[in-house]
This record gives C-alpha cells, structure tokens and sequence, in this order.
C-alpha cells in the first residue's frame, strides 16, 4: 500500500472528510482493520484566504510546495492538494517534489466520463467558475462545462467563504444551490461537479435532478486506487 500525502486544511472539514473516505475505502478494498497509510500537512486557512483574496498566488503557491515537501520528506508516495481552489498553484506544487500530484479534475472528470455524461455545470469558489486552471483542466477532458449567471456565482462563492469554510450548514443555503443547480439543468447539465469540497457537506443527491459529483469523496476514492493498485496490502 503506497502512503498518501494530504495537503489540507482548506478548509479542515472537508480535510477531515478525506481522513474518513480514505479509510472507509481502503477498509472496503482490504477488509478487516485495514485502514489508509497517509500523512497530513495542515495549513492555516487563514493565511491561504489572504493569499486569495489578494492575488498573491505565488506566495501561495510556495506555502503549499513546503507542505509537499515536507509530506515528501515524510514518506508520501502520491500527494493530494484537499480543495479545488488551489489547483491554480498546481504546478508549482507538483514541481516541488518528484513525488506525483493527483489532481483534483482529472479524478472528476474520469468519474463524469465513465458515468456518461459531458455536459456538465460546476458550482465552487469564483476562481474555480471562472478561471481556465480548473475549467480548462475538465474541457481538456472533453467535458462541456456551465457554471451559474453572475449573480448565482457570487452566492455560490459568498456561502462557501462564510458558511461551509467555518462550519455553518443552513437550510436557507440548501434551498439557494438547489435553485442554481436547477438553472444549471434547465440549461443542459446531465450533471453538475460540486467543485467545492464543502459542497458535499451542503448538498446530496437528494438536492438535483440529475447526478452530483462531489470532489472531495471521488479524488479521495481515486487515491485509494492509486494508493492500492491491484489490491495487496503491502
Ligand atoms: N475547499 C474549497 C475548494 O475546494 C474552497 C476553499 C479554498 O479556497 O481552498 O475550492
């Protein structure tokens, strides 16, 4: 079994999501007390949020190349960046160590594809709508992708940083992603990615018409298949 190294803490409730996913599945795999070797550097969020918030990209991209470094130097044999967002600084992270990156959109893409779906809307941070790093990632995969009107973004974006990031889940909030993933189908999403992983503490299946993908659960499943290959514990 190979040791998977988790860049997290963005926020740490869906890092912790990752914790239980990663063992959950590799006790499914591998039965009995089997759980998942892994290794966690958890930043402040804080710190990142600021980066973010001020475009100051390359400082952020550089605090999470330490953390790969350090989960490298640690024994990770495959490294997980725990949010969408971040994958803007995907590069600079997967140049920091020879130790290789699972990215995000690529795990949802393959499990879009394999559903049988292309066209499909994204809901996540305002980065992660409107910049090509995550976008463009999925329309290289062959995916369609829509996200939300303008005004439908900045609450997607507004609840993510205020809400689901401190750990504050509201019925109201269910009730306004439900309407834009509603807007999404009525535009011709077979799907939508919940591209966010705090998305999946607000939303289920329950909430859309059509299949969700959340990412927080599908990249933390793609790892395990990384982590176990063909299936022996070793
Ligand atoms: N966890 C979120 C994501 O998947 C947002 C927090 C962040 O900005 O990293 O994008």
């Amino acid at each position: 079994m190979k040791t998977i190294g988790l860049i997290g803490g963005m926020g740490w409730e869906s890092t912790a999501e990752y914790y239980r996913i990663l063992n959950e599945r590799t006790r499914e795999r591998l039965g009995g007390l089997h759980s998942a070797r892994c290794v966690l550097h958890s930043v402040d969020f804080a710190e990142i949020e600021r980066y973010q918030a001020e475009g100051r990209w390359a400082e952020a991209g550089e605090a999470l190349a330490d953390a790969a470094r350090s989960l490298a130097a640690a024994g990770a044999d495959l490294l997980l960046i725990c949010t969408n967002t971040m994958h803007k600084v995907a590069d600079t992270v997967a140049a920091a160590t020879p130790v290789p990156l699972l990215h995000i959109a690529d795990a949802t893409a393959d499990a879009v594809r394999a559903a049988g779906l292309s066209r499909v809307g994204l809901l996540g941070t305002a980065f992660t709508m409107e910049q090509d790093f995550y976008r463009g990632r999925l329309a290289a995969s062959g995916l369609d992708v829509l996200v939300p009107d303008p005004e439908g973004r900045a609450l997607v974006h507004r609840v993510i940083y205020e809400e689901l990031c401190l750990g504050v889940v509201r019925e109201a909030s269910r009730g306004a992603y439900r309407r834009v993933v509603g807007e999404l189908v009525a535009r011709g999403a077979e799907g939508v990615i919940l591209g966010c992983t705090e998305i999946e503490l607000l939303l289920g299946p329950a909430d859309s018409p059509v299949p969700l993908f959340p990412t927080a659960r599908l990249h933390a499943e793609a790892a395990v298949e990384a982590a176990l290959g063909a299936g022996s514990a070793d």
